[in-house]
């Protein structure tokens, strides 16, 4: 009976598994169509630059806009692109985009998140080098975002490939500093021009005493490397406030705009006032 029992739970299981095998197929196939369907569209959220109270940047964050499920946000996606090398073409089509789309904003920089996939082909300077003479962007108008886990693998190789970029003359920033293994050493030994506070420390300031300190360390660690300091994630004006008061560079984050499509950002900059929307900060 135990046995019988054990092979129906077995069966069951296998079932299970050939369905979500099936799904994730079927995802897979999905983003393969989206790709050619012209489905994926990026959105741009403005970067704050705190002393001359203007949009400083964009950041480019891709989106799926599938028939059915609706707008798909990356952190469901972007893994399954990462397993099936997928991220590859799909991040030098947000690349390009990205970089053609800024040129409409005057002299703004765009920043774009790299995948440690990417970063593993040692084709993605001349990729990077080939969108910016495509697109005519001034190199210095571009940021390429990268986390951490891109230097823990192959550090040699990483920088190597850093290094490539940093002679186009494009900027590197540390995404989600504080998150992972946040080696100090990784700041001294790789060529960083920003370093991204993590939203989780930014959110979590109201509540702990102690996310407060980390901030405050990480923007005077900033300041004394020569390093541009963003917050991610402000979402209050207390927020904003106490990282202008610390000297933080740079503040993104739900309070001043979500992340929204080009024509959306086109009016965002158009209405934006600075004197206004600081004054409603420090109010
Ligand atoms: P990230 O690069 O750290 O991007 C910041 C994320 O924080 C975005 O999520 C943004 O919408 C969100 N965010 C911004 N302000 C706030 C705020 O005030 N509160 C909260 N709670 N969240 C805020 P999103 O767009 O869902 O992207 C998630 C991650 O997906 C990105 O994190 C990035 O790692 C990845 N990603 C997005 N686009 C791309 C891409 O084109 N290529 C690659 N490789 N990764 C991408
Ligand atoms: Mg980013
Ligand atoms: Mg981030
Ligand atoms: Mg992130």
């Amino acid at each position: 009976r135990a046995k019988q029992s054990g092979r129906a739970t077995y069966r069951i299981f296998e079932a299970q598994m050939d369905a979500e095998l099936q799904q994730r197929k079927a995802l897979e196939y999905d983003l393969r169509q989206a790709v050619l369907k012209d489905e994926l569209e990026v959105h741009y959220q403005p970067l704050i630059d705190i002393g001359k109270r203007q949009v400083a940047a964009v950041e480019a964050l891709v989106r799926w806009r599938h028939p059915a499920r609706g707008l798909v946000s990356p952190a469901d996606f972007i893994p399954l692109a990462e397993e099936t090398g997928l991220i590859v073409s799909i991040g030098e089509w947000v690349l390009e985009t990205a970089c053609r789309q800024v040129l409409d904003w005057q002299n703004l920089r765009v920043a774009v998140n790299l995948s440690p996939v990417q970063f593993r082909n040692r084709e993605l300077v001349e990729t990077v080098r080939q969108v910016l003479v495509r697109t005519g962007l001034a190199p210095e108008r571009l940021e390429l975002e990268i986390t951490e886990s891109v230097l823990i693998n192959d550090a040699s190789a990483a920088l190597e490939i850093l290094n490539g970029l940093k002679n186009l003359g494009v900027k590197i920033a540390m995404d989600d500093f504080g998150t992972g293994y946040s080696s100090l050493g990784y700041l001294n030994s790789f060529p960083f021009d920003k370093i991204k506070i993590d939203k989780s420390f930014i959110g979590d300031m109201d509540s702990k005493d102690k996310s407060g300190a980390i901030v405050k360390s990480v923007i005077g660690l900033g300041q004394s490397l020569n390093m541009v300091t963003t917050a991610e994630g402000v979402e209050t004006p207390e927020q904003a406030e106490f990282l202008r008061q610390e000297g933080c560079d740079q503040v993104q984050g739900y309070y001043f705009s979500k992340p929204v499509t080009a024509p959306e950002l086109s009016t965002f900059i158009e209405r934006w006032d600075g004197a206004r929307a600081w004054g409603d900060v420090a109010a």
